[in-house]
């Protein structure tokens, strides 16, 4: 015989409770006989909850409450029966009814509503949907045999959460299982009796339970727990869009993962049937040929030692503390028991090792009870200073991870705690069953979707990782970034298995988000319709979102935005920044970035500043790292200065050729800071920055080639100015080629000194042959003696500065 238990999304209306039907009567087919159990119709028991509270109350809208599920109820069975046999079924749903309404309109006089007759109450729910399944079955000649739960299931008086008594009500089955031969017995979930006769509950999601009863009692074959999912899944769907069915899974494992919060299965109910070795299958009833998850104990290994992971929301913290404690027995045993006198449920406990506090996690809807029995308990030690008032913490969860195999895997909590720290999840107390079954973390609530999804990246996520991006700047480089990752969106998904989603995008003059990610396709035309741009909003929106593997990306020369980071990387957001005025301020910002950037597990990366997408702080840190002392740097940094000296031979003049590296995207959005040379001072500077050297801009020495008239007043100015000087221009070029040499704008760091300054280059030189926008860095290292490390390429180009962009992206996501 097997179990089949339908919940109350499976019953929720006349198609469902149809195909629950069909379900039966396949089983019936295979001439294989059936109990069946059955939850209220979905959403009736919080409604017969709310009716009894409201005339509790006095609130006398009950009755309308009331009155809506018995509407539902009548017109369930006018679509499922038949006309001609819907009258007695009809009249007993009103019957019920009439039960129900006379119950509430007592609790509505008196005022009161004890927990008891809320079971009585809500156990209508069950009865009802269950008679109404019966009458469907007898509808269609399907011989059945109805039984009231509370024939069968004895259990304590605790209402709302009442205890089994199996000695009695394993008898009650096995002696009514013997009178019975009709092939379908129909039991409703949920409900049981006391030794007085009272109606009891076996807590919300009993129906679960009350099969697992059943079946041991009758010694199934096979119990199934038909619901609205096709099985158990490794993370709750609603939190975990990537969430992946779990084929197989022990009865310890499916215990622990129901007892974190998996909701699909009431967490007693594993043990009746574990005790038994009967096997529970988890099915769809909406997808029936789907095989489900089968729980049981003979488990293939299949090379993952994490089975699922799970979470509890509105978990409190209470921490009892004080020097008192140590060394004395007894302090546990009685916080537990004044815990237990109030019938609070304990969920993870612990202690440090110096005993001087122990951590007990509670729902928070007990935490101020809590507060005020614990207390009490230790109200003299309080008074004498040994221990403290209680500390209560709300505002928590906790998230678990569970699998039988992972005692065989060492550093499955260092990949744990690794993936919740570079996503910024503080952990607040650790619990590692003996075990080794579970291991699970106390987060903020707030946390919990980011954490369970980057914990189930980690963990289970094979085809791929998600990324999100938060990008400002939408000029030339970030325009062309855009079009990068829109083109290089399925190279990245299936050869470094990112899912690369732009979550925000903004400019100057406007902010748009998407958390499933802009259309890149037309991203002009969303961000024109998006909201008018606010930075602080724009980072506390990013911040509240609270997206996992967030990486925020400057592509403005904009100042505010580079003081604007450390919003970020205290959020364990990971910088990536193309403008360099946060590397190039002052060194004390600079400093403080690192730092923050270490301390909260994200990155700063800023490979651009440096030769656009040319590698050289990459190829800098890497010396280093590897044990690497840089000597001396020698750089031609400027593409436009390289650009322009490249291509000003006097037939053109200076000014001319100045405006064609700004038309052609080669120059800052400023031209006179890569005239004036300050930006090879930046870009030096960042330099020798990476290198260890504590040194500010006035550090270093300038020796400008550009009349002090030139850098005076407006752009306009400048270049009016460079025309009025063209003279001057001249002859520095004239002069070089006499030598048979090149100009060449040169920075240069030596002994922690920095310059930067034109120069004559010969033609042996590396720097001679430097075409168009080329840049070229020579490091000279305790390595790299004599031949310097030469690192040549263009320096200067929207197209390759976001390319460089891309790349910290990538490192970002890494
Ligand atoms: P029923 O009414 O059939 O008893 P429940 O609502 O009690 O159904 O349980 C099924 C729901 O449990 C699913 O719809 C799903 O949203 C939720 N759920 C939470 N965690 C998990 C998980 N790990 N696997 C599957 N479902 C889960
Ligand atoms: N109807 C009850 C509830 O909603 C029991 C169940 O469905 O399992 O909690
Ligand atoms: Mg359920």
């Amino acid at each position: 015989m097997q179990v089949l238990k339908f919940g109350g999304t499976s019953v929720a209306n006349a198609k469902n409770i149809n195909t629950v039907v069909s379900i039966v009567q396949e089983k019936l087919k295979e001439d294989i006989r059936v109990a069946v159990i059955l939850s209220a119709l979905g959403g009736i028991t919080d409604a017969l909850l709310e009716a009894a509270t409201l005339a509790s109350l006095g609130d006398i809208t009950y009755k309308e409450k009331l009155l809506a599920i018995e509407q539902r109820h009548l017109a369930v069975v006018k679509e499922l029966i038949p006309l001609d046999k819907q009258s007695s079924v009809l009249s007993m749903v009103k019957k019920r009814c009439n039960e129900i309404e006379d119950t509430c309109n007592g609790v509505f006089l008196l005022k009161e509503l004890s927990l008891r007759t809320k079971d009585s109450i809500v156990s209508y729910g069950e009865l009802l949907s269950s008679q109404i399944f019966a009458a469907k079955l007898k509808s269609l000649d399907i011989n059945n045999t109805w039984k009231d739960a509370r024939d069968l299931i004895i259990t304590s008086s605790d209402f709302g959460n009442a205890t089994v008594d199996f000695t009695v009500t394993n008898k009650n089955i096995k002696d009514f299982i013997a009178t019975v031969d009709s092939p379908v017995i129909i039991v409703p979930g949920f409900t049981g009796k006391d030794k007085s006769g009272n109606t009891t509950t076996l807590g919300r999601g009993g129906s679960d339970y009350t099969a697992a009863i059943i079946g041991a009692g009758i010694e199934a074959s096979v119990v199934e727990i038909w619901t609205d999912v096709s099985g158990m899944m490794t993370a709750d769907p609603r939190l975990v869009s990537n969430a992946k069915i779990i084929q197989e899974i022990s009865y310890q494992e499916a215990m622990e993962l129901s007892h974190f919060g998996a909701k699909v299965i009431y967490p007693p109910t594993i043990q009746p049937l574990m005790n038994k070795g009967i096997p529970v299958v988890i099915k769809n009833t909406f997808a029936p040929s789907y095989p489900g998850t089968w729980i049981h104990n003979e488990i293939k290994k299949n090379g993952n030692s994490i089975r699922g992971i799970s979470s509890i929301n509105n978990l409190s913290l209470i921490s009892l503390e004080g020097s008192g404690m140590v060394g004395i027995p007894g302090f546990s045993k009685r916080l537990f028991e004044a815990l237990s006198n109030e019938k609070i449920n304990v969920i993870l406990i612990t202690q440090s090792s110096s005993e001087h506090s122990i951590c007990v996690g509670i729902e928070e809807a007990n935490a101020d009870r809590a507060k005020t029995v614990i207390d009490e308990a230790f109200a003299y030690e309080i008074e004498i200073k040994k221990v403290e008032p209680l500390v209560v913490e709300k505002g928590l969860a906790i998230i678990a991870l569970v699998g039988d195999n992972m005692k065989n895997h060492p550093g499955i909590s260092g990949k744990m705690f690794g993936a919740l720290g570079r996503n910024g999840v503080n952990v607040r107390a650790i619990a590692q069953g003996s075990s080794e079954r579970n291991i699970s973390a106390v987060i903020a609530l707030t946390d919990v979707k980011k954490a369970i999804n980057v914990l189930h990246e980690e963990f289970f996520e094979t085809t791929y990782k998600q990324v999100n991006l938060f990008i400002t700047g939408t000029g030339n480089v970030g325009s062309k970034l855009l079009a990068q990752l829109q083109q290089q969106q399925k190279h990245l998904q299936e050869h470094l298995r990112l899912q690369v989603r732009v979550a925000a995008i903004s400019n100057s003059r406007r902010m748009l988000f998407n958390d499933e990610g802009v259309d890149l396709s037309k991203w002009k035309e969303l961000l024109q319709d998006g909201e008018a741009m606010d930075m602080n909003e724009f980072i506390a929106t990013i911040q509240e979102k609270n997206l996992r593997n967030s990486v925020f990306v400057d592509v403005t020369a904009n100042e505010a935005i580079a003081k604007s980071y450390p919003e970020y990387l205290k959020k364990s957001i990971s910088v990536v920044a193309c403008n360099k005025i946060a590397c190039s301020s002052s060194y004390e910002y600079y400093k403080k970035l690192k730092d923050l950037a270490r301390e909260f597990n994200a990155l700063f990366l800023f490979e651009t500043n440096v030769g656009a997408g040319l590698p050289v702080i990459g190829t800098l840190n890497d010396l280093l790292r590897s044990g690497d002392k840089v000597n001396r740097i020698e750089a031609v940094l400027s593409g436009t200065l390289n650009f322009v000296f490249n291509n000003y031979t006097g037939e053109k003049s200076f000014a001319t050729v100045v405006r064609q590296a700004q038309d052609e995207g080669y120059t800052e959005p400023d031209p006179r800071l890569d005239l004036s040379g300050t930006d090879v001072m930046r870009k030096i500077m960042i330099l020798a920055r990476e290198s260890g050297e504590e040194l500010e801009m006035e550090d270093i020495s300038n020796e400008s080639f550009m009349p002090e008239s030139c850098m005076k007043g407006t752009v306009e100015n400048f270049y009016n100015e460079m025309e009025k000087h063209e003279d001057h221009f001249l002859q520095l070029i004239t002069k070089a080629k006499q030598e048979g040499k090149k100009l060449k704008f040169v920075a240069k760091f030596e002994n922690g000194k920095a310059a930067v300054g034109l120069q004559h280059i010969d033609p042996q030189h590396d720097f001679y042959h430097l075409y168009g926008k080329d840049n070229a860095v020579l490091f000279y290292t305790d390595r790299y003696t004599e031949q310097p490390l030469v690192i040549k390429g263009a320096g200067a180009g929207a197209e390759v500065t976001a390319s460089g962009v891309f790349a910290d992206i990538i490192r970002a996501a890494g």
